[in-house]
């Protein structure tokens, strides 16, 4: 099967009635680069920042540090934009040094809002990212937003950034698009207030699920409950992609999801246009897509996006494969 998926790998992603998609690939490290270009991806969709904190006790890589290794990324692709997140660290991140004493972290200080608490950590890191922007398209993305102040706080720290940078004489790409995750539900339901300051978003469907159904991702005593085809799941999905598309900005999912090809009719047909997923699981989404007609899914999606009885919904999901 892998040798028959490597012939996809030069073909584009383009669905049977002629709807181009996106697939990226999602990374931790530069070097997971040569596996995204090895699977054909047209980006990098999500660049886990953190990964480059976490693992080294007490000390945090400098602006350089942190610019060469964006840069190898940024190289490594190409051309291909790269889509680096800001640090989200905490709850099943965590820093080496970061003390574990709250109850819920998945409800604490964590991402933009670690970020937000650290400004200078935060601003060392959007200087090293904008720095990298000259050797290539690099896009911003910030994690686990839910508030108006966190959007006007974070581009006001981006515009702190650059005008660092002018200080110091050093170029940087001025236009680097701004993106906010939607993995939280109160950032699904107020999505104007992202779509008007963003340029485009990028639906984290790990945590969307964590946080919308209560289940702890990572305690296997729940994993059970863990259901990505919740109705309240696929509602918060499919209206960040209207939204997002009526505001003329785009929408990525960059959560597991994504990256399921049982799921990526479904996903289709709800209007995504750009999916980022880990390089191994490319291939396998991407003939999904060769194989996929909108005009046959998009009939079947009222019924899907009515139902409540989450065993008629995925059953109505396997029966999209088969269209
Ligand atoms: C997500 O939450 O879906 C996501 C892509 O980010 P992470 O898994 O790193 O939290
Ligand atoms: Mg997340």
């Amino acid at each position: 099967v892998r040798k028959k998926l490597g012939k996809l790998k030069k073909t584009p992603a383009i669905t049977k009635d002629g709807t181009q998609i996106q697939l990226m690939a999602n990374i931790e490290l530069p070097e997971d680069c040569e596996h995204a270009m090895e699977s054909g991806a047209n980006g990098v969709g999500l660049f886990r920042s953190e990964f480059l904190f976490m693992g080294r006790g007490d000390s945090m890589p400098s602006e350089d540090e942190q610019y060469e290794q964006y840069t190898r990324a940024v190289l490594a692709m190409k051309g291909r934009p790269v889509t680096i997140r800001t640090l989200d660290i905490g709850a099943d991140k965590p820093l080496d040094q970061m003390e574990h004493t709250a109850l819920n972290p998945a409800l604490g200080l964590r991402a933009i809002r670690y970020c937000l608490a650290e400004p200078q950590i935060f601003l060392t890191q959007l200087r090293a990212i904008l720095r990298a922007s000259v050797h290539g398209k690099v896009r911003i993305l910030i994690p686990m937003m839910a508030h108006a102040f966190e959007i006007e706080q974070s581009l006001a720290m981006i515009k702190r950034a650059k005008a660092q940078l002018d200080e110091r004489g050093e170029r940087y790409d001025p236009d680097v698009p701004v993106g906010a995750m939607i993995e939280i539900p109160a950032a699904a339901l107020a999505l104007p207030m992202f779509v008007k300051k963003m340029d485009f978003l990028s639906i984290g469907t790990n945590d969307l699920i964590q946080y919308t159904l209560a289940i702890d991702r990572v305690d296997y005593e729940v994993a059970h409950l863990y259901n990505p085809l919740h109705p309240a799941i696929l509602q918060l999905i499919a209206m960040t992609i209207a939204a997002g598309h009526k505001a003329g900005i785009e929408v990525a999912v960059c959560g597991e999801m994504a990256g399921d090809a049982k799921l990526t009719r479904l996903l289709l047909g709800m209007g995504l246009r750009e999916f980022s997923m880990h390089p191994s699981q490319l291939l396998s989404v991407k003939q999904e897509i060769l194989n996929s007609d909108l005009s046959l899914i998009k009939p079947q999606m009222r019924k899907i996006m009515r139902a409540m009885d989450p065993d008629t919904i995925a059953d109505a999901v396997i029966a999209l494969q088969a269209l």
